[in-house]
């Protein structure tokens, strides 16, 4: 797909981007490779405060960020000034805690000597990023490498390059040297021949299993350390005693958050039997409240999906669905606006046969499912390719959390919104992909996880397991 800021509120096209020439790929991976080189030498807290100062920037800068995020792909403002000063919190959060996340761990060991793991930079780490929260994916990998010390090469989405180029920008103006975060506008062929480069040493993906299937082969078959954080269909368990003015209160926006384009948004809700009517009835009424038009006028509520291509899409898995057996219970009108918009839609009787029992639809849609236990609640949560995340309700929060030890899934909270902050690991299991995003493990993702033991003299008295050769015997003639 080539690159294109079109503002899916009146499809115009904005502003169209050439892709990076060879050259330009070239010159970033030589420029990373260096300012790697030159980081190892340097003292973290130098990096701290520059990350500080991207978050002072980003907040300085955050109406003209959140307009472009806006424009670029659809969300509501007020959503892209969220995201904004969510970036800037992640980056504050790093240049707080990052130095002390890399201090080295001392082993306890019968080896002669100290010996600690020590935390270094590999190299450059390739990002490929989606459109759905253009600065936010950004900031999970980049605040950590940077701490870090890794270079890095951005590929962002096709559809949300004006956001990519300024959050580049940003990172610039705020001090931090070139290289630190290149982003190149990259064809497909670009990127894996980038992760061919000797010089790459990580692969950050967030995607879908698509993308995440091409670019997790091409660091697989160059031996590229590599996360994929994709695609998920979240359960929203709500159990029999549950708070049910809460369940409402949080079921309509864990759908309807950014359109319903969100990778741990609430796509299946798994509803107890004595609650189902109630509950399928209070989400018609707040879906039915939701008022689109331009996403940046504050009283719009539901902004247009991202793309024609997205909505279609979209449309097609709706009609199969339906096709399969689906009973629609609200939605699935057009919306007379010329931009992107569909309508917040709830499917119920969907079997497992039904092709959306199992695919995820990145937009709002809710399925919505009637059972009649505890165990038939978790069965269901479980049966499913995906596994990033989920929300439980319950009456009791300790119960609750029995519950959502059982769902096998990367993150679960327990009557409350999904919330993501810097100090939380971010990241699934199954087909959503594996490692972590934020936290200590984000930090750790792309290091060098270096054993150093040091001792004042050699010492073979206490080698455990004959590990070390014994002493050569005599040569004879
Ligand atoms: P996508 O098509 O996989 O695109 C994601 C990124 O990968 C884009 O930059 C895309 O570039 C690039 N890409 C795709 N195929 C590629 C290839 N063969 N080689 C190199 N780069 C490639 O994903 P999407 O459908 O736009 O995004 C939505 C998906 O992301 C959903 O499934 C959602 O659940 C998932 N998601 C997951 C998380 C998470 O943290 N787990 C967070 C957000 C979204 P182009 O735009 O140029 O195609």
């Amino acid at each position: 797909m080539a690159y294109a800021t079109i503002n899916p509120y009146n499809n115009e096209v904005v502003k169209e981007y050439p892709y990076a020439t060879d050259e330009e790929l070239h010159a970033a991976l030589a420029t990373g490779h260096a300012l790697y080189k030159k980081t190892r030498q340097q003292p973290i807290a130098d990096r701290a405060k520059i990350l500080h100062n991207v978050a002072a920037k980003l907040r300085e800068h955050a109406d003209e960020l959140a307009r472009a995020c806006t424009i670029d792909m659809g969300k509501l403002l007020r959503e892209s000034e969220g995201e904004v000063e969510l970036c800037a919190i992640i980056a504050d959060w790093f240049a707080d805690h990052g130095e002390e996340l890399l201090k080295p761990e001392v082993l306890d060991t019968i080896a002669t000597g100290h010996a600690e793991v020590q935390h270094h930079a590999t190299g450059i780490v390739m990002m490929v990023e989606p459109w759905n929260f253009p600065y936010y994916q950004i900031m999970r990998v980049f605040a950590p490498n940077y701490m870090v010390g890794n270079p890095m090469i951005l590929k962002h989405a096709g559809n949300t390059p004006t956001s990519a180029q300024l959050f580049a920008d940003i990172v610039l103006e705020a001090g931090a040297p070139a290289g630190a975060l290149t982003n190149l506008f990259l064809s497909y062929d670009q990127v894996t021949e980038a992760i061919e480069d000797k010089r790459v040493q990580g692969v950050a993906l967030t995607g879908s299993e698509r993308g995440g299937t091409a670019v997790a082969e091409a660091a697989g078959k160059n031996l590229k350390k590599n996360t994929m954080e994709l695609g998920g269909m979240d359960p929203f368990v709500v159990l029999g005693d549950a708070n049910m003015d809460d369940v409402i209160d949080i079921a309509w926006r864990a759908r309807l958050y950014n359109a319903g384009q969100v990778c741990t948004s609430s796509k299946r809700f798994i509803v107890m039997d004595n609650v189902y009517d109630q509950f399928v009835d209070a989400l018609k009424e707040k879906f039915s409240k939701v008022v689109p038009g331009d996403p940046l006028d504050p009283n719009t509520s539901l902004a247009p999906m991202n793309t024609k291509r997205a909505k279609e899409k979209l449309q097609k898995q709706l009609d199969g669905a339906i096709a399969a057996g689906a009973n629609v219970v609200y939605g699935n009108e057009p919306i007379d606006l010329p931009g992107q918009f569909f309508m917040p839609t709830i499917l119920t009787d969907i079997d497992k046969n039904n092709p959306a029992y199992k695919e995820e639809m990145f937009g709002p849609v809710a399925a919505v499912y009637k059972v009649h236990s505890e165990e038939e609640a978790i069965e269901l949560a479980n049966d499913n390719p995906y596994g990033l995340g989920g929300i439980v309700f319950s009456g009791n929060a300790d119960h609750g959390a029995e519950v959502a030890a059982q769902i096998e899934t990367g993150m679960v909270f327990v009557n409350n919104f999904m919330v993501t902050l810097p100090e939380l690991p971010f990241g699934g299991v199954k087909l959503s992909g594996y490692g972590r995003e934020m936290s200590q493990i984000g930090e750790l993702a792309f290091t060098n996880e270096q054993l150093i033991v040091k001792a004042d003299k050699p010492n073979l008295d206490n080698v455990a397991g004959g590990l070390v050769a014994t002493d050569p015997a005599p040569v004879t003639q």
